[in-house]
């Protein structure tokens, strides 16, 4: 299978005229096509603008990119958008909310959200999801006949959407510290760190990894056994993205989160740190030198007022940047991107912290490696080819150029092209 491509993100940049060649779902070349370049190089503004045209000689018409990789997702959290904005309140307010309809969700219902959730993630563009899942057991938290059904409800959705999954099962016992489970949290809970990593071990699916929910929902004695049994698996946790988080386990450890789990032996190049907002100097010190990544989710974390994290303290300290939607409140990788540099500038006064090229390192490959798909992400040989298209003729992106910065900094998910038969 061949691909044309009008302009294509290479590892050397930005080129124009791409010639892919895709056997079985991965790219076997990727070059700068002398053919195509006399129909992209130059020529009128017209002559490239023609959507028929570009038909006619089967190139896409765009900037293609890798497929973006959305590497923290709650695929439930959708059934909120719009329906959490009228009160004032805080995450915890917020998450009473969240609550009530995890309670109520079966496998069915889960699957159905799911698909819809990730037919939106691929119609915009993203071919990669993370999701961490931790609503394992029915509502009085008796597992189901398959103690797996719930997870299992979200490959299928995958599937059905033609995303990409690693399903990031979650172990989560505890209310908080020396806290039991509390009201819903028992579809959540198998009871101990032994009896969760049985059932994950039982999934026998090669999409699964492994999740930690937080330092307040797993016991400090606890954690090894999750670092042990999630051993050669991506293993995600969320980290101080609350005040409040990081007071309690203070308080009932003498350690930050991170501290934590660096004592548990939790981080390292396969752990991704979710949120990572509220972080000690010594925090940042630890998370960087041991090349853990870290998930900025902007567009969740400005929706839940949780603050903005130091993303390029992080990255400068020698953590990888990725990126996730979420709570979904809005489901644009683009924007995700984009606000993690417009974040630090109004934190700053200060513009220019990440470079486009930077932000779609983030949203792309690295993003994948941290789901453990280290095979996704770039377009060049030996990749798989997922691709996405932005059109740089809409509303939005017309003038602004065939850049790296006009897909981050001009365009959006609506810009985002429907994907196309390769020639
Ligand atoms: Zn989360």
């Amino acid at each position: 299978m061949r691909m044309r491509l009008q302009h294509a993100l290479l590892e050397t940049g930005v080129a124009a005229g791409v010639l892919l060649e895709i056997e079985d779902g991965r790219i076997t070349s990727a070059r700068v096509d002398g053919q195509s370049r006399t129909f992209n190089g130059d020529p009128s503004p017209e002559h490239v603008r023609d959507p028929r045209l570009a038909g006619e000689t089967g190139t896409t018409p765009g900037l293609t990119l890798p497929g973006f990789a959305n590497c923290h997702s709650h695929a439930f959290h959708r059934a909120l958008r719009g329906r959490t904005q009228q009160e004032r309140g805080s995450f915890w307010t917020w998450r009473e909310q969240m609550y009530a309809v995890a309670a109520d969700l079966t496998p069915d219902t889960y699957f159905e959200l799911a698909r819809d959730t990730y037919a939106e993630m691929r119609a915009t563009g993203i071919t990669a999801v993370g999701e961490f899942h931790y609503l394992h057991h029915q509502p009085d938290g008796t597992p189901y006949d398959d103690p797996n059904e719930m997870g299992k409800a979200l490959l299928a959705a995958a599937d059905d959407a033609g995303i990409r999954i690693r399903l990031l099962d979650t172990c989560y016992l505890a209310a908080g510290f020396g806290r039991p489970p509390e009201g819903v949290q028992v579809r959540y809970s198998d009871g101990d760190a032994h009896a969760w990593a049985e059932r994950v071990a039982a999934f026998d699916d090669p999409r699964v990894g492994a999740a930690i929910h937080s330092v307040r929902a797993v016991p400090r004695d606890q954690l090894p056994v999750v670092v042990e049994a999630a051993r050669g698996l991506p293993l995600h946790v969320h980290v101080s993205e609350q005040v409040a988080e990081n007071e309690a386990c203070l308080a009932a450890t003498g350690l930050t989160p991170t501290q934590l789990l660096a004592e548990a032996g939790a981080l390292g190049a396969g752990t991704t740190a979710v949120h990572a907002t509220h972080l000690t100097d010594d925090d940042i010190r630890l998370l960087g030198e041991s090349r853990t990544n870290v998930c900025f989710c902007p567009t969740t974390e400005r929706d839940l007022a949780d603050g903005i994290g130091p993303a390029r303290r992080l990255h400068d300290a020698g953590a990888t940047l990725t990126l996730g939607s979420d709570s979904h409140a809005v489901i644009d990788m683009v924007e995700e991107m984009r606000a993690v540099e417009m974040h630090e500038r109004l934190v700053t006064q200060q513009r220019g912290h990440w470079s486009a090229l930077e932000l779609l390192a983030a949203a792309t490959y690295d993003g994948h490696r941290s789901l453990g798909f280290d095979d996704a992400g770039r377009i060049a040989p030996g990749q798989r080819a997922d691709l996405v298209t932005i059109d740089l003729e809409s509303i939005r992106t017309r003038g602004a150029g065939a850049s790296a910065e006009t897909a981050v900094f001009a365009a959006t998910a609506a810009d985002v092209l429907p994907p196309r038969a390769a020639r």
